[in-house]
């Protein structure tokens, strides 16, 4: 078991596994994109699956794929089928932008693999092109339908960004109303390749919660596990259920069970702060095994207390990066 320094569980690993994406999300980078990493930098699928193997008899019960775009690694599917055999992981989800795993949705289905997090911040073509710059909105629509209808586990994450898309929190939780899906609302990072830099959002949790009430007074606060980042509430007469994540605000630090592992292989124990070490070049080296394993119980012993001690680590660059590569 993984205990970290605070007394924290880490049991969550959230595993990215390319920097590289097809979209081009404003919030997440530039419309150049970002300096990609060489191709030799990434983790290969043999290492990603020798880092979840080491991190699963470790203690991780619970593997995030993320990325960049999943989908984008045509090898994914390798990773995913090795991940589904290993005893003690109990529980597999992948984060994408649905554009690319509508060949892949029952495959996903066959390996156990529920739950998949669609990121979706517009139900509006115009708005959805505008912030993503590429024009896939028909694709992401009808997967993420495949999905909910295919009977998968479906969170869409909605970012909520001042000036653009504001006007579709209430129109996405009428269209998705008959659907069994969580719809959740995330305040934005400035994680975004040093597109912009901000201090304050104005889309804090308290605006949406009390923009959602004035539309649907009728609803409530349902219970979440303890180390859930969203706050969740159901609204009377919808089938499924939203929730805010402060993710901005990061009062959920107290319970955070996370350990993150980017694309190039480094361990990231906070979001805010900086990488504590580098698994690549450790398991491109001898003896790997042990020193991972040494490796990891060291950076989980040091842990910063919250996201804001942890972005002291940094002067104050803590946003040049971009989400694509710290995989959310
Ligand atoms: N490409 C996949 C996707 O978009 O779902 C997975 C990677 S993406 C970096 C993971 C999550 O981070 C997505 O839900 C995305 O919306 C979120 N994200 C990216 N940039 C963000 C930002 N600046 N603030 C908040 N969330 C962000
Ligand atoms: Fe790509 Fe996801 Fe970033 Fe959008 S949020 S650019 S889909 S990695």
């Amino acid at each position: 078991m993984l205990i970290d320094n605070h007394g924290r569980q880490i049991n969550y690993l959230r595993l990215a596994v390319t920097d590289r994406c097809n979209l081009r999300c404003n919030y997440c980078m530039p419309s150049e994109g970002i300096n990609f990493v060489q191709n030799d930098k990434l983790l290969t699928i043999p290492e990603l699956k020798q880092v979840s193997e080491i991190l699963v008899s470790q203690g991780i019960d619970k593997i995030r794929i993320t990325g960049g775009e999943p989908f984008v690694r045509k090898d994914l599917m390798v990773l995913l089928r090795h991940l589904a055999t290993l005893d003690g992981l109990k529980d597999i989800s992948v984060t994408t932008n649905a554009t690319l795993i509508g060949p892949h949705i029952n495959e996903l289905k066959a390996l156990g693999i529920k739950n998949i997090n669609v990121s979706l911040d517009s139900i509006n073509r115009e708005t959805f092109e505008r912030i993503t710059r590429r024009k896939q909105f028909d694709t992401v629509h009808d997967n993420l339908i495949r999905l909910i209808t295919e009977g998968f586990n479906v969170r869409i994450n909605f970012i909520v960004l001042e000036g653009q898309n504001e006007q579709d929190i209430i129109p996405i939780l009428d269209v998705m109303k008959h659907h069994d899906v969580s719809v959740r609302f995330l305040e934005e990072m400035p994680f975004n390749g040093g597109s912009k830099n901000f201090k304050s959002i104005a889309w804090n949790y308290k605006a949406i919660l009390e923009h959602i009430a004035r539309a649907f007074p009728d609803y409530q606060k349902l219970e979440s596990p303890k180390e859930s980042t969203s706050i969740n509430y159901k609204i009377k007469g919808h089938t499924g259920t939203f929730g805010i994540i402060p993710s901005f605000s990061r009062t959920f630090c107290g319970s955070c069970n996370r350990l993150r592992v980017t694309a190039t292989g480094d361990v990231i124990t906070c979001l805010y702060g900086k990488p504590k070490a580098n698994l690549r070049d450790i398991i491109r080296g001898e003896s790997s095994v042990e020193k991972v394993k040494e490796t990891i119980l060291k950076t989980i012993g040091s842990r910063a207390k919250t996201g804001f001690e942890a972005q002291n680590e940094h002067s104050n660059t803590v946003f040049d990066s971009s989400m694509t590569s710290i995989g959310g």
